[in-house]
């Protein structure tokens, strides 16, 4: 047994998102990325002397909607806390946030393990906080630079027990934090810019031991392969120190794409440093039942929702689930197209086939697609009802589609000349040769046994691979086997 497989790790996720708000958590000004530095700031989140912090709205909202969608409690009373402490990005001293009374306690995140299982991961709790302004120590030779856009962003952190076990796992689980807070339209979920953030704790021990093992914080991972890799990192140091006698201790380090390793930053703060107390500012805010039930009434379809549906009334298989419902864009409009066709498989291959590749090729995202819903049901149809195949359906006829939305499928396999002749040459051959493969069948037809033109019809449509017109070839079975 090597020394890895001796341990098993706990790892426990604190996830930061951006909240999509127009305005900051605690002041009107504007929360927009990639503005020029420093220039949506206001004297509140410049911390000036004797101004006031006012609570929005809209990220009070958005708690509730995800805390809402992870059946968690929703606190009714919330106050705000201060977290003290010294940086040149807080120019308040102090950041406002919740301690003691996080707007969401418990609920749970359900991930899709590589097994085809599925996992629930137990949040402890999601609260609401303030960004600090963004320090740049890479940018001048001389100089830190400071932008003070991002000082008092709205944020949720949302906190996990120390459920996860495997990197594999830390990397389900954050997908499926992203995939949820688009589509709650609560964040963009976008790591590379820093709008949805990790940090990740990790320890381990020996396997079967229920003492957890010193924790360490790893920030600064900039995509979730990267949150993976630093885990991965992690969990062989923590176990090759240990193997070597030495002690883990508590302490925060940070990865480093480039090595792939985690390097020490400083030892893990405890609470008491900070020094919180409730925030003197602001009044606690009420969350009524009300309110709630008015938040759930608008919540959109979930992802697990939607996931379940397709697999449950449409007969999809999970991974095609799964596919259609990684982006809402592209589950809502495959929502759309399956209310009309009832092709449901085709409408899943056309959707993960020709449509996605469109949208790749073209640098475009679902809503620029040109096509309605409607447009790729007409196409399933006029292939299902055997007037073109699938291979000129997608080589020939969804080009064109694509370029002249406004005409139909139809009307374009009529231009290309490529509706296949059904009343002919094609369906007869299928029929020869059913009828020419079972000499002993035709003579027991000869002989009276009419009710075998089913048994031929049944042969010209497996031949016919389900597209032959159904009418058309029994038509022509009788013909040729009266001419038989
Ligand atoms: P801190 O006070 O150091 O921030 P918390 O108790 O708030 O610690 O936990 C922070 C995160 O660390 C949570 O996601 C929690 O699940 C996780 N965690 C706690 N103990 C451990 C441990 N021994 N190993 C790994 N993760 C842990
Ligand atoms: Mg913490």
């Amino acid at each position: 047994m090597s020394i890895y497989e001796k341990y098993e790790a706990v790892i426990g996720l604190e996830v930061h998102i951006q909240l999509l708000t127009k305005s900051k958590m605690y002041a009107n000004d504007i929360n927009e990325y990639g503005a020029l530095p420093n220039t949506n700031v206001s004297v509140i989140s410049l911390g000036h002397p004797g101004t006031l912090p006012r609570v929005n709205k809209r990220a009070i909202e958005f708690a509730v909607k995800l805390g809402l969608a992870v059946n968690a409690n929703i606190r009714k009373e919330n106050q705000f806390a201060r977290k003290n402490y010294f940086y040149a990005d807080l120019p308040k001293g102090y950041q406002i946030t919740q301690d003691k009374t996080p707007i969401c306690n418990g609920g749970a995140i359900t991930i899709k393990l590589k097994n085809g299982g599925t996992k629930k991961v137990n949040l402890t709790r999601i609260h609401m906080e303030e960004d600090a302004g963004k320090s740049m120590h890479d940018q001048d030779a001389a100089d830190s630079l400071i932008d003070l856009n991002r000082a008092g962003v709205p944020l949720l952190e949302i906190v996990s027990e120390p459920d996860i076990k495997t990197s594999d796992e830390a990397y389900a689980y954050l997908t499926e934090v992203r995939k949820l807070v688009r589509y709650l339209d609560i964040c963009d979920g976008n790591m590379e810019e820093g709008s949805m953030r990790c940090d990740a704790n990790v320890s381990v021990m020996l396997k079967g031991s229920d003492a957890f093992g010193k924790k360490v914080e790893v920030k600064n991972m900039n995509s979730i392969r990267n949150v993976q890799r630093a885990i991965e990192f992690e969990i062989k140091r923590q176990i090759e120190d240990i193997e070597e006698g030495e002690e883990i201790t508590t302490a925060t380090r940070s990865f480093n794409a480039v090595t792939g390793e985690t390097v020490w930053m400083r030892d893990k703060e405890s609470a008491n440093d900070y020094r919180y107390f409730p925030e003197p500012d602001l009044q606690p805010v009420i969350v009524t039942e009300e309110y709630i039930a008015k938040i759930k009434a608008l919540l959109p379809e979930l992802p697990n929702e939607l996931f379940d549906r397709f697999v449950k009334e449409l007969n999809l298989t999970d991974y095609d689930a799964s596919n259609l419902t990684d982006t809402k864009s592209i589950a809502l409009y495959f929502s759309e197209l399956v209310t009309k066709t009832k092709n449901y498989k085709a409408a899943a291959n056309w959707m993960m086939g020709s449509v996605k590749s469109y949208l790749n090729e073209n640098a475009l995202t679902i809503e620029r697609f040109p096509l309605k819903a409607e447009r790729i049901a007409e196409l399933i149809a006029i292939i299902d009802e055997g007037k073109i195949s699938n291979t000129v359906a997608s080589l020939q006829v969804f080009p064109e589609m694509v370029k002249h939305p406004e005409k139909t499928p139809m009307q374009i396999a009529t231009d290309l000349n490529v509706i296949q002749e059904s009343n002919s040459d094609a369906l007869q051959e299928l029929v020869n040769q059913a009828i020419g493969g079972n000499p002993a069948k035709v003579a027991e037809y000869k002989a009276g046994k009419v009710n075998l033109v089913g048994m031929f019809m049944g042969e010209v449509m497996k031949l016919s691979g389900g597209k032959a017109d159904p009418k058309l070839a029994s038509k022509l079975v009788k013909e040729t086997l009266d001419k038989a």
